[in-house]
Formats: structure tokens, C-alpha cells, sequence
């Protein structure tokens, strides 16, 4: 499948690693909007939220939970914002499920 995020997972693609255990790996965004912004990827492909399955999403949020507080702690962030875009229209551009994880700084100027 051609499948960038895929490609990363099994190390075809380099990526910056943040965090990897059995089912999920966190990069760094190539086109970072803020300092630290990482990618929460599940192993197994799904497409968007639509089509994943309920372990992954039981076992997701946990996961997230600990890599936002590691970031926050790490960086000294301010504040993290958690997104995910589904379908084209919502913006998704990589059709790979995946979990947009964006420091915040109190100086910064981001509008979500
Ligand atoms: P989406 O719009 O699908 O939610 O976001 C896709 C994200 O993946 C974008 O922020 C984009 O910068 C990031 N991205 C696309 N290709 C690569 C890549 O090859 N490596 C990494 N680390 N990030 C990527
Ligand atoms: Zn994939």
C-alpha cells in the first residue's frame, strides 16, 4: 500500500521518533506549526477515525494522555492543543489515522 505514514512505521521513511511502543509511534511533524508539534500514529493502518477499531480506540487516549505530558513537561509548554482531522474536507491530507499533538506557548500567535 502506498502509504507514507505506513512507510515510517516500518522504518522505510526516517522519521523523529518521540515515542514507540507495540501499537503506536509518535514523530515530529515535518511542517511543524509550533515547536514540538508530534504525530500520534497507530501501527495499524486506519484510515481516519471512521474505520478504527475499538482496541486502538481504548487504547489511544491513555497513550496520548502520556506523550501531551511529556511534551508539556519537556518543552516547557504552556498549553497543547489536540487535534485530528477525518476526511478530505475536515483537512486531512495523510489518510493514515492520525492525532495532531501542538505545543502552545504563551507567547505564541496560533488560532485554531
Ligand atoms: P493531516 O492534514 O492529514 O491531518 O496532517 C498530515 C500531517 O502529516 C501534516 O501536518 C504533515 O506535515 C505531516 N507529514 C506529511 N508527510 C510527512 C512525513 O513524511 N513525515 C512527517 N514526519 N510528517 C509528515
Ligand atoms: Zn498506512
Amino acid at each position: 500500500m502506498d502509504c507514507i505514514f505506513c512507510k515510517i512505521i516500518s522504518g522505510e521513511i526516517p522519521s523523529s521518533k518521540v515515542y514507540e511502543d507495540e501499537d503506536f509511534l509518535a514523530i515530529l511533524d515535518i511542517r511543524p506549526v509550533n515547536h514540538g508539534h508530534t504525530l500520534l500514529i497507530p501501527k495499524k493502518h486506519f484510515v481516519n477515525i471512521f474505520d478504527t477499531d475499538d482496541d486502538i480506540a481504548r487504547k489511544i487516549y491513555p497513550v496520548l494522555i502520556k506523550i501531551s505530558k511529556g511534551i508539556k513537561e519537556g518543552l516547557l509548554a504552556d498549553g497543547i492543543n489536540i487535534i485530528q482531522n477525518n476526511e478530505k474536507y475536515a483537512g486531512q491530507e495523510v489518510f493514515h489515522s492520525h492525532i495532531h499533538i501542538i505545543p502552545r506557548f504563551r507567547e505564541d500567535s496560533l488560532k485554531f
